[in-house]
């Protein structure tokens, strides 16, 4: 026993006798992952497994057991632990980097923009044409800066927020969505039914957010007499799986995963307001909640927007 104990690394020993008062004790079985140094001083992982066999008197005779060289998944297991932290301190200095950017970028631009407004408001008159429609610009320009980094702000703060889970009720979100937007819903003469809607165990704000977005894109996108928008939902194994389906003006498959991507946009401004934020934001919460999403859609031919809401028997935080 002696012997064995010195080829076991000194920080490892106590992890030993521990593992020996056990089956001495209690007469469990001998378990123990612990490092071994090799007479060539190299550091070896292994797992050790024993059982202990006692004499007619009920003595302890033997132990027999097994010991696995388990180093190369032992390194892997810490490489990896070690690029996850790496990781997950990069996105944090990134979101904090995002963060602290859009929020620091709204004060200066607000005072351009009043400013700009000022200029415009009092010197209309004096200024010929041409100044008039270059402070116009600017004034747009300054606009529109502003609402790309609220968005941007918007965006970072889905990954800051450490979400409140609970049983939301996606149809009671449904009705609410309905009602704040009755008077947009009126103006497009839209039809927005819904069925089947689950409870899940979700972050009630992030997903009135998520079909926020998605029938807001359902209503805007679309040149029909009727915009027609159905909501549906269906469980499949642990997951909820959502459906946005909608007569609009569809998406070119070639466009894959851009509509997600942040900024990006397949219309211009002069087509459809909007600054590309939206679709980011639906899936980066969906994300969030452990979920995917992905559409379906044929130019004419309507969309289908579908999100993934795990519902494993572990209630998961974010
Ligand atoms: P925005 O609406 O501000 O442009 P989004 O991120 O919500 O930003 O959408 C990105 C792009 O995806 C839109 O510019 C539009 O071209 C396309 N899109 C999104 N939803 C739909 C839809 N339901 N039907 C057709 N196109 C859509």
């Amino acid at each position: 026993y002696n012997d064995f104990l010195k080829l076991i690394h000194p920080e490892d020993k106590e992890k030993v006798r521990n593992a020996t008062h056990m089956v001495m004790q209690y007469g469990e079985d001998f378990k123990a992952e612990l490092r071994a140094i090799w007479p060539d001083r190299s550091i070896h992982w292994i797992y050790l497994m024993g059982r202990l066999f006692y004499d007619i008197q009920g003595k302890p005779k033997e132990m027999i057991g097994i010991a696995i060289d388990i180093t190369p998944s032992k390194v892997a297991e810490q490489e990896l632990q070690e690029t996850l932290k790496q990781l997950k301190r990069s996105n944090a200095e990134l979101e904090q980097f995002a963060y602290v950017a859009s929020h620091d970028l709204q004060e200066p631009l607000r005072m351009i923009t009043s400013f700009l407004q000022l200029l415009q408001r009092r010197y209309e008159h004096q200024l010929d044409s041409d100044a008039n429609e270059f402070i116009q610009f600017a004034v747009d320009g300054a606009a529109r800066m502003q609402e790309l980094v609220n968005d941007l702000l918007t965006y970072s703060r889905i990954g800051r927020k450490t979400g409140k889970f609970e049983d939301v009720n996606t149809e009671e979100i449904l009705k609410q969505i309905t009602f704040d937007s009755r008077v947009l819903i009126e103006e497009k003469n839209a039809n927005i039914s819904y069925e089947n809607l689950p409870v899940v165990w979700a972050d009630y704000t992030q997903l009135v957010q998520v079909f926020q977005n998605l029938i807001s894109n359902s209503i805007k996108y679309n040149e029909q007499e009727q915009p027609t928008i159905h909501i549906s939902a269906e469980k499949k194994v642990n997951d909820w799986i959502f459906k946005v389906e909608d007569n609009g003006i569809g998406i070119d498959s070639h466009h894959g995963d851009r509509v997600f991507k942040i900024f990006q946009r397949l219309h211009g401004r002069d087509e459809y307001e909007g600054t590309g934020i939206g679709l980011a934001i639906v899936k980066r919460i969906v994300e969030q909640h452990g979920g995917m999403i992905w559409y379906d859609s044929k130019p004419g031919e309507g969309s289908i927007f579908y999100f993934s809401i795990p519902q494993g028997d572990v209630k998961h935080e974010i």
